[in-house]
């Protein structure tokens, strides 16, 4: 397993490119051409850090647990009193 980025959540997206580059796929380190059907890894959904890695790869990392989504992260996180309550209390009606 090739090393990963830090990062708490993962934007997956599907990829659109129509540059014939050859990227290198995060996940398995094995090259990946541009063309092929495939898709974008976004840490933290900062798209400067996005990577390119094969769909088979992000659906085998995503069955075993890994690249949670951004809602997977945030319901996985200790509910803070603050903000937790601001979303959840609306104002007080009973
Ligand atoms: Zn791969």
């Amino acid at each position: 397993m090739a090393s990963r980025e830090p990062a708490h959540w993962w934007d997956v997206r599907r990829a659109q490119n129509l540059k014939p580059a050859t990227y290198r796929c995060p996940l398995c380190g094995r090259r990946l051409p541009a063309l092929s059907e495939h898709m974008l890894i976004v840490p933290d959904g900062d798209s400067s850090r996005r990577r390119h890695a094969h769909t088979a790869c992000v659906m085998e990392a995503r069955r075993n647990g890994g690249l949670p989504t951004r809602g997977e992260w945030a319901r996985s996180q200790p509910r803070g009193p603050s903000l937790w309550r601001r979303l959840t209390h609306r104002g007080g009606d009973h």
